[in-house]
């Protein structure tokens, strides 16, 4: 199901990601070619997804979380897994209804309305991470078991950023709209994930880059290094850059161009100057940042 092997066009429904994975960036997964090789990191797959098929009826491991004051309604399923049920009631939940709307309002477009009903589905046989497919999650409950005091609720953060991208949908409103770039799809939900939702977690940050070896330090590695990337340009160049990147993606309109336009430098330009940077920080000693 997850493979080695990635597609990073989006043109299907589902995403299935490796996003909390600590191996996803691993030194056996850089072959340093393409920025397309990754363990376990996308596959994009026709969607036939089968993610209410097993869903069950019992009130009891199927909770549904209300924003209050908004229109969300998000469900959670554990019917499979009921011995997750308590962790997404305590722990989960709370997540979710703080931030399923921060995400919304992170990434708005022009006539674009998030949407509303979501749900969260817990499976036993499902191998990974999780994977997102329009507005259903599915998070794979044997990783989520050994995870849950450490990764998996940001994990399923990143999953609601899929959620809010929608970046599928400009491809089947109009077949010639622009694909948008695997990296960058999973390079936001990442950086969303790990730079604004617990950045006390150093999860792609100097920091983490140090217990790292083997890095590929190019911006459109995906997930954790792309995030990092981003961050940097938002830091340096321009607060508003994923939210320009955003919207044109979900209205099929991404173009290379756009990070000149706002930051002045073209692309290759910004990730040559971001990696000379990190590299600098990587060199010098680690004893100021979180202990590390
Ligand atoms: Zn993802």
């Amino acid at each position: 199901m997850i493979s080695n092997g990635v597609v990073v066009v989006l043109t299907a429904a589902l995403l299935v990601c490796a996003t909390a994975a600590r191996s996803e960036l691993s030194p056996t997964a850089n072959d340093g070619n393409s920025g397309k090789s990754f363990h376990s990191a996308i596959d994009v797959r026709a969607g036939n997804e089968s993610s209410t098929a097993a869903a069950g009826s019992s009130a009891l491991c199927r909770q549904t979380i209300d924003i209050p004051g908004g229109p969300y309604r998000i469900d959670v399923d554990t019917c499979e897994t009921p011995d997750l049920t308590e962790w997404t009631k305590t722990t989960l939940a709370p997540v979710i209804r703080d931030w399923y709307p921060k995400l919304a309002e992170l990434l708005p477009s022009e006539g674009f309305k998030p949407p509303e009903d979501i749900l969260v589905r817990f499976s036993a046989s499902l191998k990974g991470v999780a994977e997102t497919s329009g507005t259903r999650i599915r998070c794979a409950a044997e990783w989520f078991r050994t995870n849950l005091k450490g990764e998996a609720a940001g994990s399923v953060v990143h999953e609601l950023v899929h959620v809010v991208q929608q970046y599928g949908k400009a491809r089947r409103a109009n077949p010639d709209s622009i694909p948008s770039p695997g990296w960058l799809v999973e390079g936001i939900a990442d950086y969303i994930r790990w730079f604004l939702y617990e950045p006390q977690s150093h999860g792609a940050d100097i920091p983490w880059m140090r217990e790292r070896k083997n890095l590929r330090l190019r911006y459109d590695a995906g997930y954790r290094i792309t995030a990092n990337f981003l961050d940097w340009v938002t830091t340096k160049y321009d607060k508003s850059i994923v939210q320009r990147l955003n919207a044109a993606m979900r209205q099929g309109k991404y173009r290379e161009d756009i990070w000149k336009e706002h930051t002045g430098q073209s692309l290759p330009e910004l990730g040559d100057e971001w990696k000379r940077e990190v590299e600098r920080q990587l060199a010098q000693p680690g004893n100021h940042e979180n202990g590390l």
